[in-house]
């Protein structure tokens, strides 16, 4: 098993924690669970099992299926588009627009189509899948701009995500939370992913007013995002809405805590986008497990791992091709992630 397995059974299981809370209230959330949530639960709106991950775990998967298939982008949209294609209960509104364009620019006609204002979170929360799939540094920040725009083409989902990967990376390496997030802050500032979004074919010259659109949004977008961090960082959450900087900013917030729980659980209990923003901060979490079983971290008392009983139950609530409903994660995320690998 590759340690950054570990990291797709935290986000995972997050995932599947915060499906029970989604879009409901703190209050209707304490009355039915309780104080705390340690288990799979009942009562997700989309008839999610107790232990079946969401659309946001699945679509890491279908993104890792997709470069299983070695054939780059195109590989990720297609087999982005076979999960769709097979009926998932629930799908983004944009992620759904836009990969019925079945096109590599479809995010950007979606982005255009809503007069370039929609700035969901359903590009970042399935991002983690392009450091799973073993991108560093410089192509790493230009995968996950482009894996992104598939479905997401404003330049704050855009710079979010690689915000988000940059951050994973710097945490596995072993930084502190604090200094993860400012390296990943710097690398933010310093890609061109425009010209990432440009070479992958995701802009051309139908898309121009995108390209226009997005260019003159985003030293705005880069600085919403560092903001949104830095907000994060100091303990601040705005909301667990669909908005993919409030979805930054609170799993930057929550997955700071000294153990797996004590990151995942604010999330679900604060409901909302609750599975969205668990997923995001289980990443986080599990990156940062990685680095604390390292020689760097050996000082911290910190305990990120998964607790083991959530492993056993843990299920993908969708069949495609290249999925089933019923198969364990344990036993099949492990094959996943190795023929996933690039380069
Ligand atoms: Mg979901």
């Amino acid at each position: 098993m590759t340690t950054k397995t570990g990291v797709l059974f935290s986000l995972a299981a997050a995932d599947a924690l915060g499906a029970a809370t989604e879009f409901k209230t703190p209050q209707a959330i304490a009355a039915r669970y309780g104080p705390r949530i340690t288990e799979y639960q009942p009562g997700s709106v989309f008839g999610f099992a107790p232990g079946e991950a969401t659309d946001d775990t699945q679509m890491v998967v279908a993104t890792l299926l997709g470069y299983a298939r070695q054939e780059g982008l195109g590989g990720v949209l297609t087999a982005l588009r076979e999960w769709l294609v097979a009926g998932p209960p629930d799908v983004g509104s944009l992620t759904g627009a836009a990969l019925r364009f079945a096109s590599l620019d479809g995010g950007v006609r979606a982005w255009q189509n809503s007069g370039f204002q929609s700035a969901g979170n359903g590009g970042l929360m399935r991002i983690a899948a392009v450091w799973v799939a073993g991108f560093r540094g410089e192509a790493l920040a230009h995968a996950a701009a482009a894996v992104t725009a598939l479905t997401h083409a404003d330049p704050r989902c855009v710079y979010a995500s690689v915000f988000l990967t940059a951050f994973l990376e710097a945490l596995a390496e072993g930084q502190p939370y604090a200094d993860a997030a400012a390296s990943a802050s710097r690398v933010t500032d310093n890609v061109d992913a425009r010209a990432a979004l440009l070479d992958a074919g995701i802009f051309g010259i139908a898309t121009r007013d995108a390209h226009t659109a997005f260019k003159d949004r985003e030293r705005r977008a880069r600085a919403e995002v560092r903001a949104r961090v830095r907000s994060g960082l100091g303990g601040h959450l705005t909301s667990q809405s669909g908005y993919v900087l409030d979805t930054l900013e609170a799993a930057v917030k929550h997955a700071g805590a000294d153990s797996w729980l004590e990151c995942v659980e604010p999330a679900v209990l604060l409901g909302d986008d609750s599975d969205t923003v668990a997923c995001v901060v289980g990443a986080i979490a599990g990156a940062r497990g990685l680095a604390g079983d390292s020689e760097l971290r050996s000082d911290l008392r910190v305990d990120l791992g998964v607790p083991p009983h959530l492993l056993p139950a843990l299920r993908l609530g969708h069949t495609w091709p290249g999925w089933e409903r019923a198969w364990s994660c344990a036993e099949h995320f492990p094959a996943l992630v190795e023929a996933a690998q690039q380069g």
